[in-house]
């Protein structure tokens, strides 16, 4: 028979269970109302595998509980279908997983006074993003990495947009996901025939593209292969990189006239407009995403 004391321990704890899933119910209903599709939370120790000291959410936010992550479908199904595939990219992003991730933080501190941040994507020196939302969204069960650049697939709707939101706010955690989403049986069907799932067909690395790796005979991943660097300057036309690369051009050219057309070009304006923030062009290629089976379903509309 449990003593009074251990009874009353118990009973506290129970308690203490209960507020925490009614707690975590809030913030996944509030998140999903603040326009995620997805969202997943996992503990702050899980990072502890992944990445080195100085780059976990308590390096970040001291005593940190949890990492609360929003993943958004991005583009509209409409986007997918049309047949010119600029129109997806200036119109594609709008920053719905940041918008969602911010409420949430609001909500956190105004309402239930906990410290509340939005995971730094970017870096706050050098190269180095202070965090990657990719890692968040596979340690909080949203999706794993694909043969497809390494994006990370959600099972239901395929690529998303991830942000996070590290809190001093115990929670109840999700699972990481046991299965790979990808690679999809239909793919592991093609790659049979042809040595080659669909995305690494629409970019192959022994082509001019950036994809290639081989399924084992169970049908899992067993080799990545992705050339980064191929990916960026095949994907990332009008960016900061080439807003850099245009500007030492033009720096360099000696003939005035020939200067004022570069200056004046389409390629220099986009470039432009892509470091001004400018809603332009930027740097997205989705052409081994348009190819892939994951998510499919939920883009077909009437
Ligand atoms: S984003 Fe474009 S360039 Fe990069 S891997 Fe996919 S298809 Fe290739
Ligand atoms: S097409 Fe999609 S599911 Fe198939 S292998 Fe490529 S990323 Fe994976």
């Amino acid at each position: 028979m449990p003593s009074q004391q251990e009874h009353a321990q118990t009973e506290a704890a129970d308690d203490t269970a209960t507020e925490r899933a009614a707690l975590t119910e809030q913030i996944k209903g509030f998140a999903l109302k603040a326009g995620g599709d997805v969202v997943g939370i996992a503990p702050v120790e899980r990072w502890e595998s992944f990445v080195p000291e100085g780059y976990r959410p308590y390096d970040i936010l001291p005593n940190a509980k949890s990492v609360i992550v929003v993943g958004v479908r991005g583009p509209n199904a409409g986007a997918w279908r049309s047949p010119n595939h600029r129109i997806m990219e200036v119109n594609g992003y709008d920053f719905a997983n940041d918008r969602a991730i911010h409420m949430i933080a609001d909500h956190i501190e105004t309402k239930l006074g906990y410290y509340a941040l939005q995971g730094p994507a970017l870096p706050t020196a050098g190269y180095q993003p202070r965090m990657s939302m990719m890692l968040a969204a596979v340690l909080a069960g949203c999706g794993t990495r694909s043969f497809a650049a390494n994006i990370i697939l959600n099972p239901k709707y395929g690529l998303l947009y991830y942000s996070a939101c590290i809190t001093t706010l115990e929670l109840d955690y999700d699972d990481m996901l046991e299965q790979g989403v990808c690679p999809a049986p239909m793919c592991v069907q093609t790659y049979k025939q042809i040595g080659k799932t669909p995305c690494m067909a629409a970019c192959p690395s022994d082509d001019g593209g950036c994809l290639d790796g081989s399924i084992d005979e169970d049908g899992n991943m067993e080799h990545v292969y992705y050339d980064r660097e191929r990916c960026v300057s095949r994907s990332m036309n009008f960016g900061i990189s080439s807003f850099q690369k245009a500007l030492d051009q033009i720096a360099e050219e000696e003939d005035n006239d020939k200067r004022k057309m570069m200056i004046n070009s389409d390629f220099f304006s986009r470039s432009c407009g892509a470091v001004s923030f400018y809603k332009e062009s930027v740097a997205q290629c989705f052409e081994c995403m348009r190819v892939c089976p994951i998510g499919r379903g939920e883009r077909k509309l009437k």
